[in-house]
């Protein structure tokens, strides 16, 4: 079942413009030294440490591995953040993640290179149209993707990543609970097959995700047939459907490192590449096709929100203290619950997040 929504694409379309035109254009070299020596002393000076996403630009990924940060997926990240012992949280990444540190860490302070860099599906669910889809549907546990903003948190029962997802719908579907599901259509389609579960699906998408194409991607297979195709589970189901492995951006990384292939059909943002280029140096990467860039780049794999985070914005943020995120109460504290509940979850099952699907190809022998 899904909820139609279509405010969505307009919003994500006009949106994106706005993104690529803010990334920053690349550095030469000597610049990017310069920077990243500024960037180290500073995080050393404001003893802060900078968590960064696998989609963010290498040499962010790069300077959090060399200071002491993290290169992670959300999950992880949400999970980094709220532990480390330091005050001041340089996340590199888009606004939900932010949010996240600030909503599960109140007293840190939490910055951000680019507070511009958001996301299509956060987008694409506004917080009073949510609120309504959840009033109508009174009788769902409400179970809402890390990608949302505090106010969608605030009212939901659960909040998952593409980690632990299926691991914490199926338990709500052995316990007899009808959910009710946001925002992206496509992850939330394949928890239902996996699951079983009865689920209500908001109409939401990732803009770099669904433009993976299907067809595309059956011609790239015959001509690489001794690669795997590795699919993040926000991708169309004709993309799915070939895949070999099924999983969140560390499974996916964690299958490059340890499966017995020469080769890896990739469908997820490339900036995942970069990690996976350093932790599986012998293997041959090929990214997913997609319809290929345009004059605005809708579908070059890369997402322009995550483009916009730069070592510049990483300076920027530590020596003039701006990009920090703020969360008001009582939506804080409304939106706590449904974090803590995943991160209780998956510190109770802690196999629940280390299994990625491994998926038969339709049509294989
Ligand atoms: S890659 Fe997709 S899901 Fe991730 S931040 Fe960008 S738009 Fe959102």
């Amino acid at each position: 079942m899904l909820f139609d929504y279509t405010k969505q694409d307009a919003q994500g379309a006009s949106c994106t413009a706005h993104a690529w035109a803010k990334v920053p254009a690349p550095l030469s070299p000597p610049q990017r030294d310069a920077l990243k020596a500024r960037a180290k002393a500073l995080l050393a000076e404001r003893q802060a440490v900078l968590v960064a996403h696998y989609y963010v630009d290498g040499d962010l990924q790069d300077l959090a591995l060399e200071t002491g940060g993290l290169v992670a997926d959300s999950l992880e990240m949400a999970r980094f953040g709220r532990d480390h012992a330091a005050q001041t949280l340089v996340v590199a990444g888009v606004r939900f993640m932010g949010e996240s540190a600030k909503i599960l860490s109140p007293h840190k302070r939490v910055l951000m290179p680019d507070l511009d860099a958001t996301c299509s599906l956060d987008l694409g669910c506004p917080p009073e149209d949510f609120a309504a889809f959840c009033d109508a549907h009174p009788d769902r546990t409400v179970v809402v993707y890390a990608n949302t903003s505090a106010a969608v948190k605030a009212r939901a029962d659960w909040m998952v990543t593409s980690s632990c997802a299926l691991a914490i719908v199926g338990h709500l579907a052995a316990e007899g609970r009808k959910i009710l599901w946001a925002p992206d259509r496509h992850l939330g389609r394949y928890i239902q097959e996996q699951t079983g579960a009865d689920m209500l699906l908001w109409n939401g998408a990732c803009i770099v995700h669904d433009e993976f194409k299907g067809l595309e991607l059956d011609l790239l297979r015959a001509e690489h047939p001794g690669a795997k195709v590795l699919v993040h589970p926000e991708s169309p189901q004709s993309v799915v459907a070939q895949a070999d492995v099924v999983g969140s951006t560390t499974q996916l990384l964690d299958a490059v490192r340890t499966l017995d292939a020469p080769a890896f059909i990739v469908a997820t943002d490339n900036g995942l590449m970069h990690r996976m280029r350093q932790l599986a140096p012998g293997k041959v990467l090929i990214e997913a096709p997609t319809a290929g860039s345009s004059a605005t780049c809708k579908s070059c794999a890369h997402c322009p929100w995550m483009a916009m985070n730069a070592l510049q914005g990483v300076v920027d943020c530590l020596e003039q203290g701006r990009g920090e995120i703020q969360v008001d109460e009582p939506v804080r504290s409304q939106a706590l619950g449904c974090i803590e509940r995943m991160l209780d979850f998956v510190k109770a099952h802690p196999a629940a997040v280390k299994t990625p699907g491994l998926v038969p190809r339709l049509g294989a022998a």
